[in-house]
């Protein structure tokens, strides 16, 4: 399979609805035979001119397209669209708002924001593997543009975040592996603890600041502090590596996502975390992981807004 290298040769490259099938079901299927979705047989013939799939059993609703249980079900778009935009988005290194996608591929701004919602959920990585080893600790804030608020919003945003209209954020890096990111109610010790305990092997050693939450950790894990109010580096001793990662996140909610609702954040924090991880990848390859993994997802418009329709 031909595959385009560069953001130019992407768009091209999907120009074509036969280059599209060809991804969508190397992404989908490991033997490159692609499923009926309602009685799982792999005994299907592509109708070229309705640009569909047809499953040789008879039953209900015998055509399909190839977007039938992935991210991309009930959406209008063609896949050509689809595919650019996750291309866009996966090696995007400080995110891509809804107005870029919008202009760059010729949709509405609204539909844009779905897109990337819709992206946002196959990026998610729900790994439930334990860090291990070397585990840097830290918490941020995110938001705060409480000043600007009327007062009812803003006591409705503060309420329980432990920052003015800030959002609370606690970050796990593993050295030399992946990082983690989760919304926490507040920085106590026990919302905290709870986080570590659940993503972080016991006995490994885990670097924090000086932050007096973190002081009861040495009964199941090695404990080394680093207090920033004396020095930022002790040898080993440091949180860069998650630091770094604050940093890269915070360009990419402040600069491109400017006003990021609360009740989003996580999505932004998993699409950050996603391109993190993979920073080593090419931009081929990360494209081709999102696109891995939107299969058996769903979003529906009224889950993100409320609202019926998009
Ligand atoms: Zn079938």
């Amino acid at each position: 399979m031909e595959t385009p290298k560069t953001l130019q040769q992407a768009i091209i490259h999907f120009s074509d609805p036969v280059n599209c099938n060809a991804f969508m079901i190397a992404a989908r299927w490991a033997d490159g035979k692609p499923r009926c979705p309602q009685c799982g047989s792999d005994e299907v013939i592509y109708l070229e001119k309705a640009r569909l799939f047809k499953c040789r059993t008879a039953h209900s609703r015998q055509k399909f397209s190839l977007k039938v249980g992935t991210i991309f079900e009930d959406s209008p778009l063609g896949l050509d669209k689809w595919l650019s935009a996750i291309w866009l988005i996966a090696n995007a290194k400080n995110g891509i708002s809804s107005y870029e996608i919008h202009r760059a591929l010729g949709i509405t701004q609204k539909t844009a924001w779905f897109v990337l919602h819709r992206i946002r959920l196959a990026m998610q990585q729900g790994s439930i593997e334990k860090l291990s080893g070397h585990v840097e600790v830290d918490e941020t804030f995110i938001g705060g543009k409480a000043r600007n608020m009327h007062r009812s919003e803003r006591a409705r945003k503060i309420h329980g975040t432990g920052g003015m209209g800030k959002v609370a954020v606690m970050g796990l890096l593993e050295r030399h592996g992946e990082v983690r990111t989760m919304v926490v109610p507040n920085v106590k010790r026990k919302s905290l603890r709870k986080e570590i305990n659940t993503h972080v092997e016991p006995g490994s050693m885990v670097y924090s600041d000086a932050l007096r939450w973190y002081n009861d950790l040495n009964y199941d894990y090695m404990h080394s502090v680093i207090n920033h109010a004396e020095k930022y580096v002790e040898g080993n001793v440091h949180t860069n590596g998650i630091e770094n990662f604050w940093s890269l996140l915070k360009r990419t909610i402040g600069g491109t996502y400017v006003s990021v609702e609360p009740f989003h954040l996580f999505r932004y924090l998993d699409e950050q975390a996603f391109r993190f991880n993979r920073r080593k990848a090419n931009d081929a390859d990360r494209f081709f992981e999102v696109l891995t993994m939107i299969t058996g997802k769903r979003l529906e418009y009224k889950n993100l807004t409320g609202q019926p329709s998009c």
